[in-house]
């Protein structure tokens, strides 16, 4: 099936706004820089990317019948925050497990943010003592025979709604809506930013550009900034999920190593914990454009874009897009970094 045949459910405001970062990119004194701003997609709980994901598999959701969705995250999850907004909108129910992924002892972590609109929704939105991991978990599927137990159907949705069939059409087709705010717009932007850590948004992407490359001619670089500080299986993990959905798309090749870049050197440490640049990238793109950034995810994809900036690895002639995923709601349990 060709990616405009698989049904949609929309849940987004329509296409995401683009934003020409005037002030960074003065600033930084070399590309052009943009950002398309996932973090005001959606009217539900402030959407972000898993929305994205989640308007390809709500079709599938309502087709089977399920009355419960059940899904993992950290105690800051966007994704299950963004799960529980998608259940409360459907009228479902929703069963959350908030795993201990981040070593982060704020004694508000498991109380504001994410997870405080989670139980706004109605989630039922429980804690488990497991450390970080992006595969499919125990505790998860605990989670799916319970709801079973208790007479409930439940929807499986893996961490950060990766691992599901249709994971990646979500971010494929923005390949696509980009292209057409680009025709409107008289721009065409030759490199793209985006964090990954589950894989599927970078990983749609690629495959949604490669479509369009083989479309239109026109080579892009899609480059993935490293959340995980688990490199190694998130660059497995894109690449496995790239693949699926070229298949899934009819693509009709196999997907080059150069289409597939995960960059290493903004994740720190440890998944969810910031580290110098993070904080001085978040620190520059709330000052210079207002432009807010979370610990987690997007300040270490914004790290990454201003180092290839500065150092010319992204040219001067270049126009980049920064894919801006959402986050913001985690900084609540991270206030102690600017007190
Ligand atoms: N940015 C934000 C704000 C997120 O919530 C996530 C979720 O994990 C990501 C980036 C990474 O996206 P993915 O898990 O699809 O790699």
């Amino acid at each position: 099936m060709k990616l405009h045949d698989f049904p949609r459910y929309e849940l987004t405001f329509g296409p995401s706004p683009l934003q020409h970062l005037k002030r960074l990119t003065q600033h930084l004194g070399g590309a052009q820089i943009w950002a398309k701003r996932e973090d005001v997609n959606s009217g539900l709980a402030f959407g972000g990317n898993k929305v994205r994901k989640l308007e390809y598999i709500v079709p599938d959701v309502l087709e089977s019948g399920a009355d419960t969705l059940v899904s993992i995250g950290g105690y800051q999850s966007n994704h299950t925050r963004q799960v529980a907004a998608v259940a409360a909108h459907l009228g479902l129910k929703c069963r959350l497990v908030q795993e201990t992924w981040v070593p982060w002892d704020d004694p508000m972590n498991d109380r504001v943010g994410n997870i405080l609109l989670s139980r706004m929704m109605g989630a039922d939105s429980r804690l488990d003592p497991h450390g970080f991991d992006i595969g499919i978990r125990d505790s998860w599927k605990e989670a799916l025979a319970e709801v079973e137990a208790n007479g409930g159907k439940p929807y499986p949705i893996p961490a950060g709604a990766s691992e599901h069939k249709f994971g990646g059409l979500g971010f494929a087709n923005w390949a696509f809506e980009l292209a057409e705010q680009e025709k409107q717009l008289g721009v065409l932007f030759d490199t793209i930013i985006v964090c990954t850590v589950t894989g599927s948004t970078h990983a749609g992407m690629i495959a949604g550009f490669a479509a369009l490359e083989d479309l239109t001619g026109v080579k892009r670089r899609v480059l993935g900034i490293d959340a995980s500080a688990t490199l190694e299986q998130t660059r497995e993990q894109v690449a496995r999920i790239a693949r699926n959905t070229a298949e899934l798309i009819e693509l009709g090749r196999d997907l080059r190593d150069d289409e597939i870049q995960v960059l290493e050197g903004w994740a720190g440490e440890l998944y969810g914990l910031p580290v110098e640049s993070t904080m001085n990238a978040m620190a520059l793109g709330a000052q210079l454009e207002a432009m807010i950034t979370d610990p987690v995810y997007e300040g270490k994809s914004l790290a990454g874009l201003i180092d290839l900036v500065k150092s010319g690895e992204i040219g001067k002639d270049s126009t980049v897009l920064y894919a801006h995923l959402g986050g913001q709601p985690a900084l609540n349990a991270y206030h102690r970094l600017w007190e």
